[in-house]
C-alpha cells in the first residue's frame, strides 16, 4: 500500500497568491476598461541583454557540433562557471573558496526545498517575518514546520521584524537549530550590516546553529559597508550556507540558474553529538538527485561575468533602482511611511490607520487602480504593510505612483 506524505495536508487549504489573483480577476470582469498598473510583480520584466543572448546562441551551436556537444555535464556544475563565481563574486571581497565548495543548481526556490534533504525533520527552525514564503513551505513539506494553527506554524520561530529594529531582528536568547536569514530581504528591503550579522555568526557559532544566507538581490546592494556574502564574516565558513540567483541579478527567472556554497569547515552535529562535514554529503546528493543545469544556461551564467555583460547588467539594475527611487519620491509627498528602496527594488509601505494589509490592498486597486502585494502573503509579521515592486517598466512606475499619489491626496 502506497500511504502519502501526510505533511502535504497540513498546507492550509486557501492560499493567498491565488485569493490575490481571484481578486484582480474580479476587479477586471467588474471594470472592464480600468487597466490596472501591476506593481505586485513578482518577477523581472527587462529582457536579457545582447552579450548573454550570444553566449547562448554560441552554446547552442556548440551543440550541434560532435567536437564540441555537451552531454550530461558535471552534477556540481562546470567548472568555467564556479571559477568564474568565486574571482567575481568572492575572491573581489576578500573570500577565498575552492570549485568544490561551489554548487550549480537551477535557483534559491527549490534549493531552499533540497537542502532539506540533509537535515534531520526534528530541527526548529527560524525566521525573520516577514519573508520569503518559501522558507517555511519547503519545511512543511518535510514535517519541519509543524501544524498551522492561527497564521503561525507551531515549530517555527518567528523572529519579530519590524520598524524598532529596522527590519533586521537579532538573535534570541534561546537557541534555533536552522535559521533562515535573506539580506537585503524581500519584502522589507532591509539589509544587515557587518556588526549584526557578526552577532548572528556568533550566536550560530555558540549554538550549533546553521544559518541559510540567501543573497539572492546582493548585486542590488548600494552601501559599501553592507556585506554582499555572509563569509565576509570571520568564523562564517563553519555554520553557513549562502544561496545564490542569476535571477534578480541578471534576470534569469526563466532561464533558471543558482548556486549554493557549502565550505569545507561547514559541520553539523549527528544525534550522537559527532560534528560530520556536510560538503562531501551535499556532493553525494547531488550526484544521486541531479544532472546539473544545461550547459547553455551554465555558458549564459558564465557571461554574466564579462566586461560586458557585466556593464550590461548594471544597467538593467540601474533602471529598476532609478524605478523605485523615483517612486518614492513622489510617494514621499504622502503622509505614509516608506521603507526599503535602497538595496531592492520593492518599497515596504505602512498601512496607515492600522488599515489591514488586505484592505489596503483591495482600496488601492478599486480606488488608485494599482496592484500591490498584501504584506500578510510574507507571513504574519507583513501584515499592516504593502510591497510595491518597481520591476517594471518606467512608465508603470511613474504611472503608479502618481495614481496612488492622487487617490491618497483626495482620500
Ligand atoms: N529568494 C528570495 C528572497 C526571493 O525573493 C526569490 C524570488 O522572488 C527567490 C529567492 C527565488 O530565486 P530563484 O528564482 O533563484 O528561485
Amino acid at each position: 500500500m502506497a500511504l502519502l506524505n501526510e505533511y502535504f495536508l497540513e498546507f492550509p487549504s486557501g492560499n493567498l497568491f491565488s485569493d490575490i489573483e481571484r481578486e484582480i480577476n474580479t476587479f477586471k470582469v467588474i471594470r472592464p476598461n480600468a487597466a490596472p498598473i501591476d506593481m505586485g510583480i513578482n518577477d523581472v520584466t527587462i529582457p536579457l541583454p545582447s552579450s548573454i543572448v550570444e553566449a547562448m546562441h554560441k552554446a547552442v551551436d556548440d551543440m550541434s557540433e560532435s567536437s564540441t556537444f555537451h552531454g550530461y555535464g558535471p552534477e556540481q556544475g562546470y567548472e568555467f562557471l564556479r571559477d568564474a563565481i568565486i574571482k567575481n563574486d568572492f575572491n573581489t571581497r576578500g573570500i577565498h573558496l575552492t570549485p568544490n565548495e561551489v554548487f550549480i543548481n537551477d535557483g534559491v526556490k527549490s534549493e531552499v526545498g533540497n537542502i532539506g534533504d540533509i537535515l534531520c525533520a526534528d530541527n526548529t527552525i527560524g525566521v525573520v517575518g516577514p519573508i520569503y514564503p518559501i522558507y517555511i513551505e519547503s519545511n512543511v513539506i518535510s514535517g519541519r514546520a509543524g501544524v498551522f494553527s492561527r497564521g503561525k506554524w507551531s515549530n517555527v520561530s518567528y523572529l519579530a521584524c519590524n520598524e524598532s529594529n529596522g527590519f533586521t531582528p537579532m538573535p534570541p536568547d534561546t537557541p534555533i537549530d536552522i535559521v533562515y536569514l535573506c539580506s537585503p530581504c524581500n519584502p522589507t528591503g532591509a539589509a544587515y550590516s557587518k556588526g549584526q550579522l557578526k552577532k548572528w555568526v556568533d550566536y550560530a557559532l555558540k549554538n550549533n546553529t546553521l544559518i541559510l544566507f540567501d543573497a539572492s538581490y546582493e548585486a542590488y546592494i548600494q552601501s559599501p559597508d553592507i556585506p554582499h556574502s555572509i563569509y565576509e564574516i570571520r568564523g562564517a565558513k563553519k555554520v553557513a550556507i549562502e544561496l545564490r540567483s542569476f535571477s534578480r541579478t541578471a534576470g534569469f527567472t526563466g532561464l533558471r540558474c543558482g548556486y549554493t556554497i557549502i565550505p569545507k569547515e561547514l559541520a553539523v552535529q549527528t544525534m550522537e553529538g559527532k560534528r560530520v562535514q556536510i560538503n562531501s554529503l551535499w556532493r553525494r546528493r547531488q550526484s544521486v538527485r541531479s544532472n546539473g543545469v544545461s550547459y547553455v544556461t551554465q555558458c549564459a551564467a558564465a557571461a554574466t561575468y564579462s566586461q560586458e555583460g557585466q556593464r550590461q547588467l548594471g544597467e538593467t539594475r540601474e533602471y529598476y533602482m532609478d524605478n523605485v527611487r523615483l517612486m518614492r519620491r513622489t510617494l514621499s509627498q504622502l503622509n505614509l511611511k516608506i521603507y526599503g528602496g535602497e538595496h531592492v527594488p520593492y518599497l515596504w509601505i505602512k498601512t496607515p490607520k492600522g488599515t489591514s494589509s488586505w484592505e489596503f490592498f483591495e482600496s488601492m486597486l478599486y480606488r488608485a487602480k494599482v496592484i500591490c502585494t498584501p504584506g500578510i502573503v510574507f507571513g504574519p509579521g507583513g501584515e499592516g504593510y504593502v510591497r510595491i515592486s518597481a520591476f517594471a517598466n518606467r512608465k508603470d512606475c511613474t504611472d503608479a505612483a502618481a495614481r496612488i499619489k492622487e487617490w491618497l491626496e483626495i482620500k
